[in-house]
Order: C-alpha cells, then sequence, then structure tokens
C-alpha cells in the first residue's frame, strides 16, 4: 500500500465527462490498496473567467475579495469530483485549503506557505477514505482566504505530499509529461522519462510552463518524487526524482504508476531539454562612471522597486576605462516601474542614457550531464551561428546555459538547437489531449 497524492489541472477535470474519467482514476486507485488524497484545480477555464467578470465591476479589486472569488473555483471542483467519486461507491469527503491545515501568509494573490497541518485529510485517508482538497488557497493567520499565485494547485499538491510523507506525487495535465522541449514550437520534441529535480527546477525557472515553481522547490527539498502524465492516458510521463534509481520507489507505487524499468537504467543524456520565455525584457545603462559602488546603486533601486532582475553583463569599452555600460533583463511587468526609478535616480548615479529593449527572448538549454563534460557552449554558440542568429547576453549555472536573442529569432534558435544536440525524435511523440495544457 502506497500514499499518493494526486493533482488534476484544470483540464482534466474541465467538464462533467472529464470529472467522471477522473473520479475512475481515484476510485481504481483507491480499490488497488492505496492511500489517496486528490488536490483538485479549478475546471477549465474557470480562473480566467472569474478574473474577468471581476474586472468588469472594478478596475481595482480589493485583494482579499479577489482571494475569495478566485478559491471558490477549486471549491466547485473538489465538491464535483468528491460527489462523483462516492458515486462509483468510494468514500469521499472534499476539503478547503484551510480545512486541509494550509496555513500562509497574508500576501493575497502570492501568498506563501508558512505551516502545514493536514491533520483531518491525514485521518480521513487512515479511515479509508479519499480526501480531496481544492488547490491554489490557504488560510492566513487572520483567518482570510488566500491563493498562492496562477498554476499554484501544483503547490498545494507537493506540499501536503511533502507533510503526509506521500510515496509519490503525481500530476496530471493534458500532456504526456514534460517534454526537450515546447511542442508547439517543436514538433519533434520527445517525452522525458526521467529529470532531476535540480533539472526541473532549472526548466521551471527559465520558461517551462508545465510546473509551478514552487512546486518543485517544494518536492526538492522535502524530497518528493514527482510523476507529471497525463489524465487522458495510461501512459507513464515523467518522473522527476533526485534518486530516480531508488529501487524503493518500485514496490511503493501502484502498478498503473509503476516506473518503467527502461526509465531508470537509462543513463542520462548530456542534455535533457530546452526552456524558452518570451516574457523578459531588457534595460541598458550606458556610460556609467566605472567606481565601486555604482552597480550596487544601480540593482538597489532595482529591489526598491521589487524588480526581480535575471541576467546581468557589465562592459567597460576599451577606449574609455572610466565608463561602463550595464544591461540586464527582468520581467515585463516590472519594466516600467524600474525605467522610472532609476530615471529618477540619474544625476545621482550619473549615467547617461536608459535604453529599453522589450523584444528580447530567452532560450535555456539544461543538463546534470553539462557539469562533467565540456564543449557544451561551444556547440550551442556554433548552432546559433549557423542558424543566422545573434547572441545578445549569456549566462550559466552549473548544468544550464541562457543566451538572450531577438524575439522574433527565438522559435528558430530552439528548433536549431533542439536538432544540434540531437534531441528531435524519430516521431512526434507530442499530444495535447485537452487543450489548455494544465
Ligand atoms: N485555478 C488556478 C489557476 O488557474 C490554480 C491552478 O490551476 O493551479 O491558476
Ligand atoms: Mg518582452
Amino acid at each position: 500500500m502506497a500514499l499518493i497524492v494526486q493533482k488534476y489541472g484544470g483540464s482534466s477535470v474541465a467538464d462533467v465527462e472529464a470529472m467522471k474519467r477522473v473520479a475512475r482514476r481515484v476510485a481504481d486507485t483507491h480499490d488497488a490498496g492505496h492511500q489517496v488524497v486528490v488536490v483538485v484545480s479549478a475546471m477549465g477555464d474557470t480562473t480566467d473567467d472569474l478574473l474577468d467578470t471581476a474586472a468588469q465591476l472594478t478596475a481595482k479589486a480589493p485583494e482579499r475579495e479577489m482571494d475569495i472569488l478566485l478559491s471558490a473555483g477549486e471549491r466547485i471542483s473538489m465538491a464535483l469530483l468528491a460527489m462523483a467519486v462516492n458515486e462509483l461507491g468510494v468514500q469521499a469527503q472534499a476539503y478547503t485549503g484551510a480545512q486541509a491545515g494550509i496555513r500562509t501568509d497574508s500576501h493575497h494573490g502570492r501568498a506563501q506557505i508558512v505551516g502545514m497541518v493536514p491533520e483531518r485529510v491525514a485521518r480521513a485517508v487512515k479511515e479509508g477514505q479519499v480526501a480531496i482538497v481544492a488547490g491554489f488557497q490557504g488560510v492566513s493567520e487572520d483567518d482570510d482566504v488566500t491563493t498562492l499565485g496562477r498554476g499554484g494547485s501544483d503547490t498545494t499538491a507537493v506540499a501536503l505530499a511533502a507533510a503526509l510523507g506521500a510515496d509519490v506525487c503525481e500530476i496530471y495535465t493534458d500532456v504526456d509529461g514534460l517534454f526537450s522541449a515546447d511542442p508547439r514550437i517543436v514538433p519533434k520534441a520527445h517525452r522525458l522519462r526521467t529529470l532531476t529535480q535540480e533539472e526541473t527546477l532549472e526548466l521551471a525557472a527559465h520558461g517551462a510552463k508545465i510546473l509551478h515553481l514552487r512546486a518543485v522547490e517544494f518536492a526538492r527539498r522535502y524530497g518528493v518524487p514527482l510523476h507529471v502524465r497525463s489524465s487522458f492516458s495510461e501512459k507513464n510521463g515523467t518522473w522527476i526524482s533526485d534518486s530516480p534509481a531508488n529501487p524503493e520507489l518500485e514496490g511503493l507505487v501502484p502498478s498503473a504508476a509503476l516506473v518503467d524499468p527502461k526509465d531508470l537504467t537509462m543513463e542520462k543524456p548530456l542534455i535533457s531539454g530546452i526552456a524558452h520565455d518570451r516574457s523578459q525584457d531588457k534595460i541598458t545603462v550606458t556610460n556609467l562612471p566605472n567606481n565601486p559602488g555604482v552597480a550596487a546603486r544601480v540593482f538597489s533601486i532595482c529591489a526598491q522597486v521589487g524588480a526581480n532582475i535575471d541576467m546581468i553583463v557589465q562592459n567597460v569599452p576599451v577606449s574609455d576605462p572610466t565608463l561602463a555600460n550595464i544591461s540586464f533583463t527582468l520581467p515585463e511587468g516590472d519594466a516600467q516601474r524600474t525605467l522610472e526609478a532609476l530615471e529618477a535616480a540619474r544625476d545621482e548615479i550619473g549615467f547617461d542614457e536608459l535604453r529599453y529593449n522589450p523584444n528580447i527572448g530567452k532560450l535555456s538549454l539544461v543538463g546534470a550531464g553539462m557539469r562533467t563534460n565540456p564543449g557544451v557552449s561551444a556547440k550551442l554558440f556554433a548552432a546559433l551561428s549557423e542558424a543566422g542568429i545573434n547572441i545578445d547576453l549569456i549566462s550559466t549555472s552549473e548544468i544550464r546555459i541562457s543566451v538572450v536573442t531577438r524575439l522574433d529569432d527565438l522559435d528558430r534558435a530552439v528548433k536549431a538547437v533542439h536538432s544540434a544536440f540531437g534531441l528531435d525524435a524519430t516521431e512526434t511523440e507530442a499530444v495535447v489531449y485537452g487543450g489548455t495544457g494544465r
């Protein structure tokens, strides 16, 4: 017997038919002798629809009320799913985030989990019931409903899996797992059988949309094995674990979810996947005095306005070493505030110009094998130059190389690099069953 947390995204419970299919899967897992906790997202586009409705009433909805509104989407689906599971003769009870003991801070719309006390859930499961928990929500110290940010149900599921000591957290979506690149850009992308948590974190942090970043962080911190798979097929998806060869996994997971031994023994390839990101912008501050403390001043202003800086490059022109240019990238939503704050400090800092470029794209190549293999950057740059694509900024970690290109070169860059690293599948594998990719 294993304790399994299953998270179903909005596309998996979009309508009554989908809901019934999910209920069947939940009941089957329970009937196979496992303890099952389910986390569910709002049906289909419910969250977007609620946001649209609110926007028609006010341009500035109070954050507290917004969270009450948005949390309703998940409450609807948890109640309906519990009914559908009961209908199949398996006892199921629905719990809100607060009832499931998900305690958060009070930052509405982007609350962080500060404590997990899922006693009721644990009790229900011990008594042989299926517990169905509303994703994406918690309760603050002031007893207010909070939400965890868009896509936050993944985080609910992984946090519950960690707190309950689950054997696996299954993330159900409408594609067969994680792919070597976005199949909409690279139709020959292949399904990844396994990924380390570190690789998944790099991919999620650099634009891959399939998992909520905080969910991956949680999984890594608490060592929760994840299985990302489709609720529309029985296929094995992508296993994410830092010890994928852990033999314990095999006996513990149900046969439907049993990891294919091939997946465990396969030698890790050099490169696992490519993430891309269109949502960043670039700012260049020109002709700064090249003195100690100047960069600190620029970035403390960015920090004061809450801008999340990603890549940074400084160059000092050979012709005049007393000056420096600093370029950096940041989320597009942070750009205007940052430009205004820097402009206001122009005389104090003493720069010439602020140049703003919203039309950039970022490609990130990720693979744990990079750590021990030289030559990856040479190959990446060669592939891009053969495709006639210019590289603007570069940044690296131990297992990632990111480059910034022009926005309209990005798709071509992703395709070229995918082929150059031999990642193209021989047949098209990626199937999107539902339509929302969630
Ligand atoms: N329903 C929320 C959203 O659409 C949370 C989630 O689906 O994870 O963002
Ligand atoms: Mg942009």
